[in-house]
């Protein structure tokens, strides 16, 4: 490998010393701690001779000239903010990766036809503010709803953080020429790659969720007088509906969707009466529409059901219904490739989670990669990918980048 690991892992190390105090690392996005972050990133990519600057969104763009600076960017990247309480890899993994390859040119003295662009995006994590990626929908143009009105646990507004570092979302726009294509290498933040052994998951498509919140209302009434045939027991709708998704998600286990209710609340909640109300929060995951469209179905068909059999009253409201994206064919092609070409085992899989990339795919052709995370793990100070997976990730993300930005011959330079 002629990566610098021991110099990646170095990056790696350096940067995790922002936001880290106490449990985790805490780099929430638009706070001083990522800001400090960042100013440390920029002023490495300024040392490998790139200009660099910050995008009114807050994004980082590091750029390295081409031979020909009119053609559009070879882009790639990641995010550097975290969640309360983050890992070291999230993130972090995708942007020192992007640092790694460039410097790696740099000491081969590789010159692209081609700009390239390492891209650190804002505000990744819905963390803090419930809203993420909020700076590849501002490069993008796909923000939506009152997001300069939304608030952190603390009340901050997002406007005020925005006005505190002179950003303005609506200005970070940019236009579809600028760039050629768009990688991200990421962890997994699941078991796949771990129990298969191999080394790359190579993303086909990032899963959208579609949630609901369910009110379901039955009859609160005596746990000791009630007979059990004339209780209207909104826990026990809510129990079939849980069991219906689940069976339907299980049959659609091909296309990899997903299925989850992850909020039950019991009311009144007391050991001694009949749940009168139940509200639920569902959340339903995946990268075929079609096949997301079925658990919907049965999602209220199993409502229909327990309305019927229990006498409950079941209201329905959509919290979220977003679009899945599926990676373009020839971007996965040519990692596949790359892969092969190195003799990286890889699979092909789908991101249950939302990332950047999904953003820049309506932007330009988009790849993505995963490295192993240990146990699956992620948002977590225990999430971890060994360094030999990150170099491994790096090198391959080096070599698809020579392919897309098309190294000049020596006797050209
Ligand atoms: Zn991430």
């Amino acid at each position: 490998m002629d990566l610098d690991i021991k110099r990646l892992q170095t990056t790696l190390e350096q940067l995790n010393e922002y936001g880290n105090e106490g449990q985790g690392i805490n780099r929430l996005a638009y706070t001083e701690e990522e800001q400090e972050a960042k100013n440390f990133f920029m002023e490495l990519c300024k040392k490998e001779g790139m200009s660099v600057r910050l995008d009114t969104a807050g994004n980082i763009i590091a750029r390295r000239e081409g031979q020909d600076p009119s053609l559009p960017a070879v882009a790639f990247g990641s995010h550097i903010d975290t969640v309360y309480e983050g890992g070291k890899y999230d993130g972090a993994v995708g942007v020192v990766a992007a640092l790694e390859v460039i410097r790696s040119l740099n000491d081969k003295k590789i010159k692209t036809a081609h700009p390239l662009e390492i891209i650190s995006f804002a505000c990744e994590e819905s963390a803090r503010f419930g809203y993420s990626t909020i700076g590849s929908k501002a490069m993008t143009g796909l923000l939506s709803g009152d997001y300069e009105n939304l608030r952190d646990k603390d009340g901050v507004y997002l406007k005020e953080e925005l006005s505190k570092y002179s950003l303005n979302l609506e200005e970070a726009k940019r236009p579809k020429e600028e760039l050629e294509v768009f990688f991200e290498i990421h962890i997994e933040q699941g078991p796949a790659l771990e129990e298969t052994g191999k080394k790359i998951g190579i993303v086909t498509g990032i899963a959208a969720p579609t949630r609901f919140k369910l009110l379901v209302k039955g009859l609160a009434s005596h746990s000791g007088t009630t007979p059990m045939k004339y209780r209207k027991d909104a826990l026990l709708g809510a129990s079939e509906i849980a069991l219906a998704l689940e069976e339907q998600a299980m049959e659609e286990e091909q296309y990899d969707t997903v299925a989850t209710v992850g909020v039950c609340d019991v009311k009144p909640g007391a050991m001694n009466i009949v749940p009168g109300l139940v509200e639920m929060k569902v959340d339903i995951r995946g990268v075929s529409e079609e096949s997301k469209a079925r658990v919907i179905e049965k999602l209220q068909s199993a409502v229909e059901k327990a309305e019927a059999k229990r006498g409950l009253e079941i209201t329905s409201t959509v919290l979220a219904e977003e679009t899945p994206v599926q990676l373009e064919e020839r971007v996965i092609d040519s990692l596949k490739e790359t892969a092969d070409k190195l003799g990286h085992s890889y699979l092909l899989m789908p991101s249950g989670a939302g990332h950047d990339a999904m953003n820049m795919a309506h932007l330009c052709p988009t790849g993505m990669l995963f490295i192993p995370s240990k146990d699956g793990l992620s948002h977590n100070p225990q999430e971890y990918s060994s360094i030999e997976d990150i170099g491994i990730g790096a090198e391959l993300l080096e070599e698809e980048i020579m392919k897309w930005a098309k190294v000049v011959k020596e006797a050209e330079r």
